[in-house]
């Protein structure tokens, strides 16, 4: 058994990192001024970070999910909104359009979002409810050839820059969810859709999560994505693949939490020593190394099976679950190691504790994660 990354793998990592420390430059600048300089998107254009997840079929460089999840942990080091284009274009949006979307829809979308010309939102949450997705409110009723939608979303990410977002609704309430759930792709500018408010967060990205509202919104039939009722099924299996990028972020943020703790460990003056000479600091260092190996285990194990065809939810939730709740662990004592320092803005860490929490909680909360491993055990 092998547990070495492929060797293509690896050198897309060290480009990665490569970039990656190049365009820490621009952190300061964006500090300083809360935008993210044109320089770094031009730069993830410019090198195919886009294309990332995309099968060469289409465009895409068809790296598959093992380097996905590689390459998103690199990148983590960066602040979110550097990089939250690249994620939005391997989110769960992207793999839906991608795998079930007409010929026409891939050809008429897939070559600007691998452009990075084109941000695509995905819109499940509602105000009333998110983990059960089953209770969902917006609707979509035929008319003519084509649909009406009706109803509202929250939590939106890149909602305000999105040109367009897929959008989930009951096209059969009687149905229930699991056959009368469908999804559409809703173009941003079309009469009836509307930004209702914004959201500010914690951390992570700027400017907030967006807040939409869809008023008789007159849909053609192309706007389907795959069959009608089906919605609910290509929800899940872009939630799959969605929930290992997570995966790969989480991932990256606490092993960079732990890297920059044992740095300020080992320089940090303390009782004629360093921090790191005492049991209680080395400890700590030792269970967030131990976290983020075993994170990184899973996560590599449950994306090279993905790659290798054997799609099991159970495994891509262990991966999101264990690398968000070890990556929460692991930034909670790098701030404690940093002591007064790690409470500063500015400081890497702090970053860190307040951006990874959100792993925790989208694209399915651990409860969630916890429900899935446990439904697939039962069954078993
Ligand atoms: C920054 C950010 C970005 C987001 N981006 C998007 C996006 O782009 N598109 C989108 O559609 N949504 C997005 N979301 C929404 C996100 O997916 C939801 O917040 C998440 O699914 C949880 O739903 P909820 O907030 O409604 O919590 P609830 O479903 O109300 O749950 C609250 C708590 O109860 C727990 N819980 C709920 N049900 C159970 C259960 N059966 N068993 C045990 N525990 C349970 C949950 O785990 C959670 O801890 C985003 C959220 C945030 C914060």
């Amino acid at each position: 058994m092998d547990f070495n990354l492929p060797e293509e793998v690896t050198s897309l990592v060290e480009m990665t990192r490569k970039i990656v420390a190049d365009v820490s430059k621009y952190e300061a600048e964006f500090h300083q001024t809360g935008k993210v300089p044109q320089a770094v998107y031009d730069v993830f254009k410019d090198t195919g970070f886009f294309g990332l997840s995309f099968s060469e079929e289409n465009g895409g460089l068809g790296v598959g999910l093992l380097a996905t999840v590689c390459v998103q942990a690199e990148l983590a080091h960066l602040p979110p909104q550097f990089w939250a284009d690249v994620k939005s274009s391997q989110g769960p949006q992207s793999r839906i359009i991608e795998t079930f979307g007409s010929e026409r829809m891939r050809e008429e979308n897939l070559p600007a979002i691998i452009a990075g010309d084109l941000v695509v939102s995905f819109a499940l949450s509602e105000p009333h409810c998110g983990s059960d997705v089953s209770a969902i409110r917006t609707n979509a009723r035929r008319s003519g050839d084509g649909w009406v939608l009706n109803g509202a979303k929250t939590y939106i990410s890149n909602g305000f820059r999105a040109k367009k977002t897929v959008v989930a609704a009951y096209t059969d309430k009687d149905k229930g969810a699991s056959g009368g759930i469908s999804l559409f792709l809703v173009p941003t500018d079309a009469p009836g859709y509307s930004f209702s408010g914004t959201l500010q967060l914690m951390g992570t990205a700027t400017p907030g999560v967006a807040e939409l509202a869809f008023d008789d919104i007159e849909l053609p039939a192309e706007a389907l994505i795959g069959e009608e009722g089906k919605g609910l099924a290509y929800v899940m299996r872009g939630l799959n693949e969605g929930r290992l990028a997570i995966a790969g972020t989480a991932l990256g943020m606490g092993e960079y939490a732990l890297e920059l703790a044992l740095d300020y460990a080992k320089e940090r003056p303390a009782f004629g020593g360093t921090l790191s000479d005492f049991q209680a600091i080395q400890h700590m260092l030792a269970d967030m190394a131990l976290d983020m190996r075993a994170a990184r285990l899973v996560a590599l194990d449950a994306a090279w099976r993905f790659d290798q065809g054997e799609h099991r939810r159970d495994l891509c939730s262990m991966a999101k679950l264990l690398c968000s709740e070890a990556a929460n662990r692991t930034a909670d004592k790098a701030v404690q190691i940093y002591g007064g320092a790690g409470y500063v803005r500015g400081q890497a860490v702090e970053r860190i504790f307040r951006d990874v929490r959100v792993t925790r909680i989208y694209e399915g909360a651990s409860e969630v994660q916890r429900n899935t491993i446990a439904r697939q055990l039962l069954r078993d």
